[in-house]
């Protein structure tokens, strides 16, 4: 209390409570030239590593907490000179990372720091623009949207869907269903919100076994509850059974549920199969509900024409997710969720306080979007990678990519005493091994077989659980990545497979 006391009588007192010296040198950033050598330096250092990160093994063999023991307890007292600093980062930080950006990753989706997008992201950094308004960042507000048309081009996507960037998929799917909650206009729930009413009914909304757990959070999120999630049994390859689908509608239906949403996956997580895009959109159509598609990784192969293939009935989406972060070269974090129908969103997040409106008409202002105010500049990185690389380019790699995991895969399934699990419609090989011994065992098999290959170094490697089973999984999507890399891999399975098909029993 009498700490406050003194304090209000300071303010009162004005510029004669300043302590004393504080504003007879002006502190400021770093001087400039200091700064220039440091940046010169640190785009040594990024290019180096860039060469060098094959170098490394994938995965640091450090242990939890090893990181923290280097570090000094308290941070510094004085200023440091950027070059000590940039030295500590070389020495500490950089070799006891994963190497998301090394050859021989291969594990979950991959995410590129291809060139163009790194320096996409540093201007980004220097501009520090917060893009909430148009007028808060008129140049980052257009650019997003304009990035955003040319990815609805490369998609071959009709012109009614817009698009706007997020940080995650998970946010963006997030989104979308706010959207085809807000769809149902009268049950008002952005007023009235979905807990403690008698007159609303269950909610539901129904996505495939194999959906990803960001949907999951996403009805826990907007208030759904995982009790109205529905999740559809797939097929022999994975993908959402439509009679299924169709039986649990209607079972809600009778039970006085209310249907609102349906959640496809165009290339799920373990395998990258694709639900029945066409099919669900006629029972979306049918039925009132909103159909969005997660393709989060997989929707990024659907600029190269040939894979629209295993895209058919998308256009007949309300919304969908794509990542240039996972899998369009762009340094994470970066994901486009397109709407048919941006006004949705609007209605459901526009919230306008006093200080943030403004006079300009006919602008976006992209915090109308979305649940959050403040947003990086991320067009910016997008913009130079599509440039940078052309959309040729583009495709040229994801095709590389491709025919990288569709090698993998004929090797897999050539090889004795391994099986393919799922088919490979992109550049993802889902596999194991089946040595003769009972379930559980090949399971255990597998699972020391992944921890072997990953232990050497050179190449890192993950396992889903498909049907119950363990399997293991290879995916290509790193700009990296070349024959030599997915040779190692093939080598260092059937070393350590040879191995411990040799051990002892116990
Ligand atoms: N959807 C799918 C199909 C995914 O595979 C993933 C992550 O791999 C996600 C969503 C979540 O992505 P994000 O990390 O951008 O939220």
């Amino acid at each position: 209390m009498s700490q406050h006391s003194s304090n209000s009588a300071d303010t009162r007192r004005g510029s004669a409570a300043t302590p004393q010296g504080a504003m007879q040198n002006h502190p400021g950033d770093i001087p400039a030239p200091e700064f220039r050598a440091a940046m010169h330096r640190a785009a040594d250092l990024v290019a180096d590593y860039l060469e060098q990160v094959g170098h490394y093994p994938v995965v640091p063999k450090i242990s939890p907490g090893d990181v923290r023991r280097l570090l000094p307890e308290q941070p510094p007292r004085e200023a440091e000179p950027l070059d000590r600093i940039l030295d500590d980062y070389r020495r500490l930080i950089e070799p006891n990372t994963t190497h998301w950006n090394h050859p021989g990753f291969m594990a979950y989706f991959g995410i590129t720091g291809s060139g163009p997008g790194i320096i996409g992201e540093t201007l980004s950094a220097a501009l520090n623009v917060n893009a909430m308004l148009w007028r808060t960042g008129p140049a980052p507000t257009e650019l997003e949207e304009h990035v955003c048309d040319w990815l609805r081009q490369m998609l071959d996507l009709p012109s009614e869907f817009c698009g706007h960037i997020n940080d995650t998929a998970s946010i963006s799917s997030l989104l979308a269903l706010a959207a085809a909650r807000e769809r149902l206009a009268e049950l008002d729930i952005r007023r009235r919100g979905m807990a403690g009413r008698d007159n609303l009914p269950p909610l539901t909304v129904y996505c495939s076994d194999q959906a990803h757990s960001s949907i999951d959070k996403a009805a826990i999120t907007l208030g759904f509850g995982l009790e109205n999630l529905r999740r559809i049994e797939t097929d022999d390859v994975f993908r959402m059974k439509i009679d299924a689908l169709e039986a649990a509608i209607e079972e809600d239906q009778a039970a006085g549920r209310r249907p609102v949403a349906i959640v496809a996956t165009l290339g799920t997580t373990s395998t990258t199969s694709v639900d029945p895009l066409r099919a669900l959109a006629a029972i979306a159509r049918r039925e009132k509900m909103w159909l969005h598609v997660d393709g989060a990784h997989a929707l990024a192969a659907g600029i190269c024409p040939e894979f629209r293939q295993h895209m058919d009935g998308l256009v007949e989406a309300d919304s969908m997710v794509v990542n240039p972060h996972k899998w369009l070269f762009v340094p994470v974090d970066c994901s486009v969720l397109f709407v048919r129908d941006p006004d949705l969103l609007r209605r459901a997040f526009s919230v306008i306080p006093d200080y943030l409106t403004t006079t300009e008409t006919g602008v976006t202002n992209l915090m109308d979007y979305g649940v959050q105010l403040g947003r990086r500049f991320r067009a910016l990185k997008f913009w130079m990678v599509i440039r940078a690389f052309g959309v040729a380019g583009m495709q040229e790699r994801i095709r590389y990519h491709c025919a990288l995991g569709r090698q993998f895969a004929e090797w897999a399934e050539a090889q004795p005493g391994f099986e393919l699990v799922a088919p490979v419609p992109f550049s993802t090989v889902c596999f194991r091994a089946v040595p003769d011994r009972p379930p559980e065992q090949q399971d255990a098999f597998n699972e020391r077989l992944l921890t072997e290959v990953n232990a050497a170094g050179p190449v890192f490697l993950s396992h889903t659980r498909l049907r119950g089973r363990y399997v293991l999984r290879l995916t290509v999507g790193n700009l990296r990545t070349g024959p030599e890399h997915v040779e190692t891999a093939m080598r260092l399975i059937q070393e350590a497979h040879t191995r411990l098909l040799n051990e002892r029993p116990a």
